[in-house]
């Protein structure tokens, strides 16, 4: 089994490419490609950049020349509902596009051609993504960040949820942004550029994935103030601690079958 790792922030690239036994490195239309041994499994790890055309340009390069059987996407994204806080993580059950309106030829959100507004998830990779960030919120955080950035970001007790991430070719950081795609889709958990795009992807190419995001700020206008120490400070050691419990169950389940 080999997996495709996207992460959408440069600082957990270094960091799982610490961790990685690196059997080479390839670059590929201006993306570097870390293919080798990642907790003991297969893998292929890259940055995509960010947007969706980035994004969805990374994923294809990963199914058609790198043959990955499954795809992770990790990232940070920023908090639709009030109740989320800094910190909190949000996995995929699914994702749409909040930009895409080809009305009146499709309705608001379809993507043309496919009879879909989401790309689902899938189940198995999801619950084990769900199943290791609880773990690590409800213990591990306590370890893996310092005590000045939990107290800097308020990290007490920071909670999981899983539900639909809209994502689109914006950063969201202003009320009337934010009111507007709550507005078209109430129960939207976050928000982000990546997601849905790199799900799209898969989905055409019949590649189960998930989408991992840990919230970094509001969408609203502290988003770019909170945004860049939270990434730099936090994110990244929350990526690398949920991603390798997910390994473990995906290995201890290819072995079962083996
Ligand atoms: N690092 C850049 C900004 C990157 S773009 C900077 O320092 O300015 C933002 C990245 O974070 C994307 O990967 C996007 O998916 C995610 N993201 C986090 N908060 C977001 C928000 N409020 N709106 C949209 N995307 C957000």
């Amino acid at each position: 089994m080999r997996i495709g790792i996207i992460a959408a922030m440069i600082e957990e690239i270094e960091l799982l490419k610490h961790d990685m036994q690196l059997e080479s490195c390839d670059q590929i239309a201006s993306r570097q490609y870390y293919t080798g041994q990642l907790y003991g499994e297969d893998s292929v790890l890259v940055f995509s950049r960010w947007g969706k055309v980035a994004s969805a340009m990374t994923a294809t390069t990963l199914i058609n020349h790198y043959k990955i059987d499954r795809l992770i996407f990790l990232g940070v994204a920023g908090a639709i509902q009030d109740e989320l806080n800094i910190g909190d993580v949000v996995i995929a059950r699914k994702l749409y596009q909040h930009d895409m309106d080809a009305r009146p030829l499709f309705s608001k959100h379809e993507i043309p051609l496919t009879d879909t507004v989401f790309f689902v998830a899938d189940e198995q990779l999801s619950s084990w993504a769900e199943q290791a960030a609880k773990d690590f919120c409800h213990q591990g955080f306590k370890t893996a960040i310092s005590n000045e950035a939990r107290q800097e970001f308020s990290l007490t007790a920071p909670a999981c949820y899983s539900g639909i991430i809209a994502s689109g070719d914006a950063f969201v950081s202003n009320i009337a942004q934010k009111d507007a795609i709550i507005a078209d889709m109430p129960e939207v958990l976050a928000v982000e550029m990546e997601g849905a795009a790199v799900a799209q992807v898969c989905y055409e190419h019949n590649i189960p994935f998930s989408v991992i995001r840990i919230i970094s700020d509001r969408a609203d206008h502290s988003a770019p103030v909170d945004f860049p120490k939270f990434v730099a400070q936090v994110a990244k050691y929350y990526s690398r601690d949920i991603l390798k419990v997910l390994y473990q169950n995906i290995m201890n389940t290819a072995t079962l079958k083996a």
